[in-house]
């Protein structure tokens, strides 16, 4: 209970509060002091610090915590009236102005860690894993408020048109947010909105700026600093729930900037020199665009969807990305060091010597796959029994066209051409446009290319367009709607389009198409630059073909209409999942109800393919279902003459190919249409996932001499990554989980040096033995208590019949047991020879 003492002008209490008085009681306070005739500070007696009582935001800065004594001063009018209500509002709402608030939780989203990971769990922040891969380096915060170098030189002739600017910026945003509080919402929505009014409104901060512009400095430079100003008091704050104000006040001043500068100010260039992880709240496609891709090796986004356009270009980018990591920006301050592991969904601070060596490791193993994988790379797909599927990629750009050709795309399936619109002051010309498309025609060495129109709009902000601000973008101005207004846009980069079109296989995709109607209009548009470009005498290939995405379902019903009027089709599973079913791509908080595995989905999506095919004609698909190698028996079986995916899955996606048959994918499929749920759907994919053509149990593959392992940790993830390169397994944790499982109820040390871990899981997907041979024998707890310098994996499918797993276990311990085996195994030092041992003396055909 606060307590309060009476004096005059002047009366203590103690702060009640468990999480102190942070943005949303400062805010309650500082609105009923405001009502009060007379000037009031509070004092902070703990640490000296003064705030006005009217402020929030000078109160949020005083830093005042549970239990710490303040003291409020009144001076002016009517004193002891005042007293009184402010002591009574103390006593009696102060109390109750705030609910008690949680810590943030740091929880892990499924699954267990390896081993070697344990240690450093304590430093562990989980999230979505959304773009695979690892990447280590410092924290770079983005979104945190740079000040572009125009601004910084801007010299402020007149202090009263500076001050001016800011009145007027202050004056639009104040309507905005009014403007956003005036349509329904969830109270927690309500109240940050009402958190961002108090900073807008907020007294200090106006008298900050003032002092500033006073001072000499320009609008922008005195909203920069003024900022900065109270954003740093925040965030010495002990606590993380005013910490997290910080980033208000960080979001009111962009926005004043913009309203003053009219561009986006996040945008700010940042230079990187060193390895880098971007850091940040969410980021924009044009954001990462303007970072140099040399330095930024993984990114760590609170809030942004699998589908959202940062994570699809981080993806084509082959950047480690984690998502829905809470306060990433604040638990990750910039400067730390940092391992994205976009594998498992992590992100790890302050790894040690073991977590480094665990990385360092996992990145070699990645790379041996990616390199084993290689094979596939240029022969096209096709399953067992001989049913093909080509496998494209989806660029952003030309040069990416080259290395998506190296990575073995049989063609590009979607360059989406609004990233050449997008982080740049105005749009590309025509020229620039043509030679950009040529040159991807002229890399794609006769495969097609597929150009979709420009999709701007939703997550893909163009600043120099000036599009309007919409509540709900996604539903709004974007993709094709925008075209009939934006004629000259649109028409020269159709004219581009064709123009390239002489020069190889290029087809025209227009997005977001929901009507006839538009199709129609499409299509007289391109009728008449035709008859444009040949008035010119400009070349173009007349018989180039135009297709349109399926995005909107409204297109799926009118299917036999459109086969009529256009070639091909694209399925963008991004949007059309978002619309179907009405979950925003981007809201990493729905992220689960957006999966394109729900049952209703699979059905959809069989409606559309077949009704396409029943019209004869071509059906691709290009959302990023298509590049999630867990589909894959789905996408075969719904017969796609196409999947366009991400470059760096194509090898994966192809070698997964060749080990399907369609038969089998067929009726896999009618399973997960017949399912309830999207937890059935997976497990019939987990399940078929595991089985694979018969292979010996041996390998010269998975074989290692002088290992350089350290610990048993190391030894039994060492094994479990030769299978993973190998291809005999995909699931590295859950097969690492099933051996430690059994080693911990007893160790699998035979003794005289010997280790013969084993298990049975359908996360092989062949039954193997893996054999490491170490150069420094390791501690195992063997019955004998001595080191183990032979380690001797044995993996067995559980669905496994032949009970091989009893067979070749006795086998083998019974010939540990025996000197003269376990002599000519230690001397042997070639993986070949070891091989051809084993092979003999076990009976085990290769
Ligand atoms: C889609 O919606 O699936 C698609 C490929 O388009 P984008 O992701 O660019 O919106
Ligand atoms: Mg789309």
């Amino acid at each position: 209970m606060a307590q309060g003492v009476c004096n005059p002008v002047e009366f203590t209490f103690i702060c009640p509060l468990q999480n102190g008085l942070h943005a949303r009681p400062a805010t309650q306070l500082a609105e009923f002091a405001g009502g009060l005739a007379a000037e009031l500070s509070l004092t902070n007696l703990r640490t000296g610090a003064c705030a006005n009582l009217k402020s929030p935001l000078s109160i949020i800065s005083a830093d005042i915590r549970l239990g710490d004594q303040c003291s409020v001063r009144i001076a002016g009018a009517g004193d002891e009236a005042v007293l009184c209500a402010l002591r009574e509002y103390v006593v009696r709402d102060l109390p109750r102005s705030d609910e008690p608030l949680l810590e943030p939780v740091r929880t892990r989203s499924n699954g267990v860690l390896p081993r070697s990971l344990e240690s450093a769990s304590s430093n562990c922040y989980f999230g979505l894993a959304v773009s695979p891969g690892i990447g280590k380096g410092k924290a770079v915060v983005v979104g945190a408020m740079t000040l572009p170098a125009e601004l910084s030189a801007e010299r402020a002739e007149d202090p009263s048109r500076e001050e001016r600017r800011i009145d007027l910026a202050f004056a639009a945003l104040r309507e905005r947010i009014k403007g956003m509080l005036s349509r329904s919402m969830s109270p927690a929505e309500t109240g940050v909105l009402k958190a961002h009014l108090a900073i807008v409104d907020d007294v200090s901060f106006s008298q900050k700026l003032s002092e500033l512009v006073a001072k000499g400095r320009s609008a922008g430079q005195a909203i920069f600093e003024g900022g900065k100003f109270f954003i740093e008091q925040l965030q010495r704050s002990d606590s993380a729930y005013i910490r997290d104000r910080a980033i208000d006040i960080q979001e009111m001043c962009l926005h004043l900037l913009e309203k003053i500068y009219k561009s986006n100010l996040t945008i700010a260039n940042i230079e990187l020199h060193e390895p880098s992880i971007v850091v940040a709240e969410t980021l924009a496609p044009q954001q990462l665009l303007t970072l140099r891709r040399q330095w930024v090796k993984g990114l760590v986004l609170e809030y942004a969807g699998a589908t959202s356009h940062a994570v699809i270009l981080a993806r084509s980018l082959g950047l480690p990305t984690v998502v829905g990591v809470k306060d990433a920006p604040v638990v990750f301050p910039a400067g730390q060091e940092l391992v994205v592991d976009a594998t498992r969904g992590l992100v790890i601070t302050n790894g040690t010597a073991a977590v480094r060596r665990f990385y360092e490791r996992e990145q070699r193993t990645l790379e041996r796959r990616r390199v084993a994988l290689a094979r596939h790379t240029h022969s096209s797909a096709a399953t067992v029994d001989g049913h093909g599927l080509e496998v494209a990629a989806n660029v952003s750009s030309s040069e990416e066209v080259e290395l998506a050709i190296a990575s073995g795309a049989d063609g590009i399936g979607l360059f989406r051409t609004e990233m050449l619109f997008m982080g740049r002051d105005r749009a590309p010309s025509e020229e620039e446009q043509f030679l950009t498309y040529r040159e991807a025609v002229r890399v794609a060495g006769g495969r097609s290319v597929i150009v979709r129109t420009m999709d701007i709009g939703g997550d893909k902000p163009v600043p120099h367009l000036n599009l309007p601000n919409e509540t709900n973008p996604f539903l709004g101005y974007r993709g094709m709607r925008i075209y009939a207004e934006h004629q000259e846009l649109f028409r020269g980069q159709m004219r581009a389009i064709l123009r390239a079109s002489a020069f190889g296989r290029i087809q025209i995709m227009a997005p977001m198409v929901s009507s006839l109607e538009e199709v129609l209009w499409l299509k007289s548009q391109i009728a008449e630059l035709r008859g444009e470009l040949e008035r010119q005498s400009i070349a173009f290939d007349p018989a180039m073909r135009v297709g349109i995405m399926i995005e909107v379902p409204s297109v799926a019903f009118i299917l036999d209409q459109l086969c009529d009027e256009v070639d091909f089709f694209s399925i963008g599973t991004n949007d059309l999942n978002q619309y179907f079913m009405a979950v925003d791509r981007d809201n990493a908080k729905v992220a689960a109800l957006s999966n394109v595995r729900h049952p209703s989905f699979l059905r959809f999506l069989k409606h559309i393919v077949d009704d396409i095919h029943k019209n004869n004609k071509w059906v691709g698909m290009c959302g990023e279902m298509a590049g999630d190698r867990r589909n894959l028996p789905i996408l075969i079986a719904l017969d796609l003459d196409e999947i366009s995916v991400p470059r760096s899955q194509i090898p994966a996606i192809k070698d997964d190919i060749s080990r399907f048959s369609s038969s089998e994918c067929e009726e896999l499929f009618a399973r997960a249409l017949a399912s309830r749920n999207v937890e059935q759907v997976e497990n019939i994919l987990r399940d078929r996932y595991s089985e694979d053509q018969p292979k010996s149990l041996l390998d010269p593959e998975l074989i290692v001499v002088d290992s350089e392992c350290e610990s048993k940790e190391e030894a039994v993830r060492e094994l479990i990554d030769l299978l993973y390169i190998a291809g005999r397994t995909d699931d590295l944790d859950r097969l690492e989980q099933v051996i430690w499982a059994r080693e911990t109820v007893y160790s699998t040390g035979l003794g005289h040096g010997f280790a013969i871990p084993h298990c049975r899981s359908d996360a092989v997907r062949a039954n193997s033995i893996a054999i490491l041979k170490l150069r420094q024998p390791i501690p195992w707890g063997s019955i004998d208590d001595q080191p183990v310098g032979m380690v001797i994996l044995l993996a067995i499918r559980d669905s496994d019949l032949n009970n091989s797993h009893m067979q070749v276990l006795a086998k083998m311990a019974r010939k540990l047991m025996n000197e003269e085996f376990r002599q000519k195994v230690l001397e042997l030092n070639d993986s070949k020879q070891i091989l051809a041992y084993f092979s003999k003396e076990l009976e085990i055909p290769l």
